[in-house]
């Protein structure tokens, strides 16, 4: 920075749009719908700033309604990606050197342009390709990227801020250099947010990047990059290829000049990619940061103090909205014996009222799952359940891919603590529910804490406090994002930064300034006034 320490705009939350019946953002936003839903787009990769066809492309279709078609995007060959590196390498030299201002100006704007005049486009572009219904695309596609954009530029002036301490001899500066080399961002499908976040945050710290959005996301990515190019992200500075993940991240992890991955997927991906990086380690010049925040088995656990109400509440919405398909989504639950009876009935009478079909009728609170290899995946965990002895479903089990992939929400409970749907992340509108023995509070924690791999989210019901003070000490290590009294999901940029440990991530904490802080390579600055000119010290004589 030259002339100024600049205050940037404090951020705050996007508040969140109601949709209900009558309001001007409900009609905008179908009509938006309508006319995308009823065009076809042409997705280019973005490489240098040009948009580029390669001729090899795939069709996109809403997973609510899988033989429409909504576009085509193009596949990147190897020479794309090799290019895509080349062009960012080139872009670093002067996008390292823009003076912080800039690049937060740049972002900034991207986040005026989601709240306003792109945020029926984007909603409606994630209503169609990731089926959400509109509340769920706008608490991600608009409010969670606007949130993720403002506050990363607080949070980048706060980590700017942090400076040693300086003496009358010598003046003391830490620089916040971006990574030297280029990063991989690498996203899913389930949040838009996350989609844009990813590369922007990195970008944001002065990195270049090369984007791979997941090919179920491609079609509200496209948005994203309409807003990052309309916002004045340069040329070359995000990069956007789509294709085969297999050669693209051979392709980027074999340059000596990678230096980050910022992952969002499963746990076997984000493994593989790390063992990549670890075989290929000799060969790069710098460490590269990896960050990567990965699957969940998420719990709910109810003390025999909680309301049954509430605890069927947290399981409805913890579990059920965007079909399961959040990384935070309840999957398995404990409810205590005096509770069971309650509990159940309430599930059942959510279950059996949710509506379920497509987005654009705003009645359904369910839509569809993201594509067939979920949708046959979850057909088979739900068709053992059926099977097995030990497992009953008390609601739902019917699914129909007929016309979209449609799943009804789904009730398993299990006499097995340990059965397959308690430990492995199905990714969908199932749950599985253990009933534990009133009295086996303290036994049953401790069979949260053992029956997955995983530690992302999970929550405690209860209304008593020596209950809960137990489970916290007792879940210390279950989860990075941990609630009381309430459902699992929801978190909200700058308020609950997030992301799990043990099999879940690294815990970087998406959302804060902790993440930003893997984007840079401090260096730091000892400028000293009076320069000595003997050697020799005073306790040599
Ligand atoms: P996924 O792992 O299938 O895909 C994620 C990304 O990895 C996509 O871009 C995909 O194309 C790419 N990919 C797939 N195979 C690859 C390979 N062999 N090499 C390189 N890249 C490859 O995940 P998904 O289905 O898109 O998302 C769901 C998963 O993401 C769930 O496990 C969920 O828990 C997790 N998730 C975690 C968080 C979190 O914050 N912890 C947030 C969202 C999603």
């Amino acid at each position: 920075m030259g002339k100024g320490f600049f205050n940037v705009p404090i951020a705050v939350n996007e508040p969140v749009k109601s949709y209900a019946p009558g309001s001007p953002e409900r009609d905008a936003v179908l009509k938006t719908y309508k006319a995308l839903f009823n065009s076809q787009v042409e997705v280019p990769l973005y490489i240098n700033g040009n948009h580029v066809t390669t001729g090899n492309t795939r069709t996109m279709s809403p997973p609510h309604d899988h033989k429409h078609v909504v576009g085509t995007y193009h596949l990147a060959k190897q020479s794309h990606v090799e290019e895509a590196i080349a062009t960012a390498l080139e872009a670093r030299k002067t996008w390292s050197q823009l003076p912080w201002e800039h690049r937060a100006g740049i972002f900034l704007k991207a986040a005026e342009l989601i709240a306003g005049p792109y945020r029926d486009k984007i909603n409606a572009a994630t209503m169609i390709a990731q089926s959400k219904n509109i509340h769920q695309a706008e608490i991600d596609a608009a409010c969670e990227l606007i949130d993720f954009l403002r506050f990363n530029v607080q949070f980048m002036t706060d980590i700017y801020a942090e400076q040693p301490e300086s003496t009358t001899e010598a003046w003391n500066r830490i620089e916040y250099r971006p990574l030297e080399g280029f990063t991989y961002a690498v996203t899913p499908f389930n949040f838009t947010a996350i989609a844009g976040n990813l590369p922007a945050c990195m970008a944001l710290m002065g990195n270049v990047v090369i984007w791979k959005p997941s090919d179920s996301q491609v079609y509200s990515a496209k948005v994203i990059m309409d807003v990052f190019e309309e916002a004045g992200v340069p040329p070359g500075v995000i990069n956007v290829v789509f294709g085969d993940p297999v050669m693209i991240s051979n392709t980027v992890l074999a340059s000596p000049d990678f230096s980050g991955l910022h992952f969002t997927g499963s746990t076997y991906v984000f493994k593989e990619l790390w063992k990549q990086i670890g075989n290929n380690i000799h060969n790069y010049k710098t460490y590269p940061r990896i960050v990567g925040e990965t699957g969940g088995k998420d719990f709910i656990v109810a003390h025999r103090s909680a309301n049954a109400k509430q605890v069927a509440t947290a399981i409805s919405r913890g579990a059920f909205e965007f079909q399961g398909q959040k990384c935070s989504a309840a999957s398995r639950a404990y409810i205590p014996s005096n509770l069971w009876e309650d509990v159940k009935r309430y599930v059942i009478e959510d279950v059996k009222s949710f509506k379920m079909g497509s987005p654009e009728d705003m009645s359904n609170f369910i839509t569809a799952v993201i594509h067939e290899g979920s949708f046959d995946k979850l057909a088979k965990y739900i068709d053992g359940a059926k099977a097995d002895s030990d497992a009953e479903i008390i609601v739902g089990g019917n699914y129909d891919k007929s016309k979209g992939y449609f799943i009804e929400p789904t009730v398993i409970v299990t006499s097995n603590p340990k059965y397959t749907t308690m430990c492995t992340e199905l990714f969908g509108p199932v749950i599985t529910i253990y009933v534990y023995d009133e009295h086996k509070y303290v036994e049953t924690l401790k069979l949260v804490d053992e029956t997955s791999e995983y530690a992302l989210t999970g929550a405690i019901l209860s209304a008593d406090r020596y209950a809960i003070d137990e489970a916290t000490k007792a879940l210390q290590n279950s989860a990075g994002n941990f609630y009381i009294n309430d459902k699992p999901t929801g978190a909200v940029v700058g308020q609950q930064p997030f992301g799990g440990a043990r099999a879940s991530g690294t815990n970087d904490k998406a959302g804060s300034a902790q993440n930003l802080l893997r984007w840079v390579s401090p260096r730091m600055i000892k400028e000293t006034f009076v320069t000595p000119v003997d050697y020799r010290y005073p306790f040599l004589g």
